[in-house]
């Protein structure tokens, strides 16, 4: 008998809905190079035209999925600090701090490369759809692009929602929390992290965590979900 799933984890709805209009777009923007993908060729030679035409278009796409990533992080930084305001409000006095401005907001996403992220898997996904024995279909071609570019920015998303969180915590010297989703898809790498507090300029040590790209902070791996929740002192 299956055991019931938990309730979802919907402690973060802008997040979500973010996340949701990030991933729609993305795929919007591969609809072109979808649809070529899903002609049946008749010949070996319409194969190939179309392998090419499937490479180019995933190429033509590179611009808007860049754009779209970035911008994703930029409202995940804002959303990170809108959540910190509402969990743990700035103290007396300074109602008015504690959002970031567009400078802020890039200056915290700076370390999220998207553009090279992106780059990376159109470049690979078109080697696949166009070259050598082991060319891959162009229909998975494309769906394996989706899903890798949906997986470094969802990643992004992660990192610039604590960063948010981190930066709203430091201008007032409030603690961090570690949070873990506690769904259906928990993640059981960071699962002892979660309850963890420290200092807003400190970091989390996880003895499991192997992963270059971890910083101290959430994400602890591709595709984690956890941030660090605010602590009024
Ligand atoms: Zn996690």
């Amino acid at each position: 008998m299956a055991m019931p799933l938990p309730e979802p984890d919907d402690t973060t709805p802008d997040l979500n809905a973010m996340e949701e209009a990030t991933r729609e777009d993305i795929e919007r923007h591969l609809v072109p190079a979808q649809r070529a993908a899903e002609q049946n060729p008749r010949t070996p030679l319409d194969r190939t035209r179309q392998r090419g035409r499937v490479a180019r278009l995933l190429r033509e796409a590179r611009a808007a999925l860049t754009d779209t990533a970035t911008n994703a992080a930029r409202q995940a930084v804002r959303i990170g600090a809108a959540g910190a305001r509402t969990e743990a409000p700035p103290p007396d006095g300074r109602e008015q701090d504690g959002i970031p401005d567009d400078t802020q907001t890039a200056n915290l996403t700076a370390d999220v490369d998207l553009r090279q992220d992106v780059r990376f898997i159109i470049t690979t996904s078109g080697l696949h759809v166009e070259t050598g024995p082991r060319a891959v279909e162009p229909a998975l071609a494309v769906q394996q692009t989706a899903s890798r570019v949906w997986n470094v920015t969802a990643t992004a998303i992660t990192r610039a929602h604590t960063a948010g969180r981190a930066w709203y915590a430091a201008l007032f010297a409030y603690d961090l929390k570690w949070y873990t989703r506690r769904d259906e898809r928990v993640c059981p790498i960071c699962r002892p992290a979660h309850g963890r507090v420290i200092g807003s300029r400190e970091r989390f040590t996880l003895r499991e965590v192997d992963w270059e790209a971890f910083s101290g902070r959430p994400p602890a791996h591709f595709r984690c979900r956890c941030y660090a929740q605010v602590l009024r002192r």
